[in-house]
């Protein structure tokens, strides 16, 4: 009876563990500079990377092996800025030639007919995407909920568990509507005391501040143009209460700049600090339209900035000033924004198009391939107050790990020069293999958790039935 005991608590207690073979490993050594490890094991046990080794020691007996020969190893990308829901109205004919104003002028229309059924269909088909392209760990600021609709932030936080990626869900919220001089229509705002009550039953529910957390819940005001000064001020003071990140749009374009020094006699950068919306547990998104005297104050805060490349450029927003900010030792972390406004979520693409941004500004010598993954990996890390937990592949660290196999037609030739330069500066392919937390994601190529193909069937229904007739509205300037 004894030995039968002790064997089920052998069998209970017992770590499952993941061996990774022969990989050509890219990670951050001690000094958090890039470290190339040919054919290399990455050792993991449940949801932690137990080491990195050039012999496998026979006491590590694994319970599944995935042979990464021929293939790079590397920290699982992190997305810092995203509307997962926005997958639902990509490409819509009536803003794809908008700027900001009119393309969201023209959008609000269409988000005013979201449920909780259509935002979860949308948000998971956006981490089905990521997950593919490398990615293990998401923003997400959902900040649209209309007056006559059931959604929640379930929606969002449900799909992520359910196709298994980690996630920092925004309780994101707009209360500056139309009739008070903000940009949305009031039927998609909320009053400040219902949101901020909101945020706490979220924070209550789901926030779980432990290392290794696959659901944490931040803070997410949308813009300066839809949130009222109270907002901020009460999101700030319940953020801090409660130990919680918080992350907002910021100079994303002129427009924004010139509708902030007109209604609040401020700068957006110089609003949000009015409102104490700075420091190591704030994140900006965009800041294209930083001045110098304002990447100094981001710099002098520790204030983090998640920046979106593909979205600044589809929405001719300009150029953000990543490099001076990274040159002021600003942490930057790379975003792909909504997909309405990328319309696409390939994280190993946006470091790339990071990469090529900064360089038509700054020169081929400004933005190194090794920049390109520090904004998509510790940078991340770092912007989510994770360091040292997620965004390396070393000891200790969560098991969020991306595998590409580099003996493919994108690859061919490069990989063989440098496998690092390869990835960031070819085309970027199709992640072969995901792992997060520990558990296999995306299997050979394919999302092993969800069924892609009728997630797909599942959501081209839903924008054909709700969005389809776009082509014949929305406001287009
Ligand atoms: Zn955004």
């Amino acid at each position: 009876m004894f030995a039968l005991f002790a064997a089920l608590s052998d069998n209970i207690m017992r770590r499952v563990r993941l061996l990774i073979k022969n990989g050509h490993v890219i990670r951050w050594d001690a000094h958090d500079r890039v470290e190339q490890l040919k054919a290399h094991h990455v050792l993991i046990e449940d949801n932690r990377i137990r080491d990195v080794v050039a012999v496998v020691p026979k006491s590590f007996a694994p319970d599944q092996t995935i042979d990464a020969t021929g293939c790079t190893v590397i920290p699982g990308l992190i997305n810092t800025h995203h509307h997962l829901y926005q997958s639902l109205t990509r490409c819509l004919k009536p803003v794809q030639n908008a700027k900001l104003f009119d393309w969201l002028l023209g959008l609000y229309e269409m988000w005013q007919r979201l449920d909780f059924d259509a935002v979860k269909l949308g948000s998971q088909v956006s981490m089905a995407e990521m997950l593919l392209s490398g990615c293990t760990t998401t923003n997400d600021m959902f900040y649209v909920y209309p007056r006559e609709s059931d959604v929640k932030a379930e929606a969002v936080i449900e799909a992520a568990a359910e196709i298994g990626m980690r996630i920092h869900a925004g309780r994101g919220s707009m209360s500056l509507g139309r009739s008070k001089g903000g940009l949305p229509p009031d039927d998609v705002v909320q009053d400040e005391a219902t949101i901020v009550r909101d945020c706490e039953r979220v924070i209550d529910k789901f926030h779980d501040p432990k290392p290794g957390a696959m659901t944490r819940i931040d803070l997410m005001p949308c813009s300066p143009f839809s949130i009222t000064f109270d907002l901020l001020k009460e999101t700030r003071a319940l953020a801090r209460a409660r130990s919680v990140l918080c992350h907002t749009h910021v100079a994303e374009t002129q427009d924004e700049t010139d509708f902030c020094i007109k209604k609040f006699g401020k700068r957006p950068a110089d609003y949000l600090m009015s409102a104490d919306w700075i420091g190591p547990d704030v994140s900006w998104a965009h800041c294209v339209c930083l001045n110098a005297g304002e990447v100094k104050l981001v710099a002098d805060t520790g204030t983090a900035v998640a920046h979106c490349p593909s979205s600044n450029m589809i929405l001719g927003s300009g150029i953000a000033p990543i490099c001076q900010l990274m040159n002021a030792k600003v942490t930057v972390g790379l975003g792909v924004d909504g997909s309405s406004s990328n319309n696409g979520a390939h994280v190993l693409a946006e470091a790339r198009q990071a990469l090529l941004l900064q360089r038509v500004k700054n020169g081929a010598d400004s933005f190194t391939p090794e920049d390109a993954l520090r904004l998509a990996t510790l940078g991340g890390a770092k912007l989510l107050n994770r360091t040292r937990e997620l965004g390396n592949v070393a000891a200790g660290y969560a098991a969020d790990i991306a595998i590409f196999d580099l003996n493919t037609v994108e690859y061919a030739g490069a990989a063989v020069q440098d496998p690092l330069g390869a990835l960031m500066m070819c085309h970027a392919a199709r992640a072969r293999f995901v792992i997060v937390n520990g558990r296999v994601v995306v299997n050979d190529g394919q999302v092993a958790t969800v069924d892609a193909q009728r997630l797909v069937a599942r959501v081209n229904d839903v924008v054909r039935r709700r969005f389809g007739d776009s082509g014949a509205r929305g406001t287009r300037s």
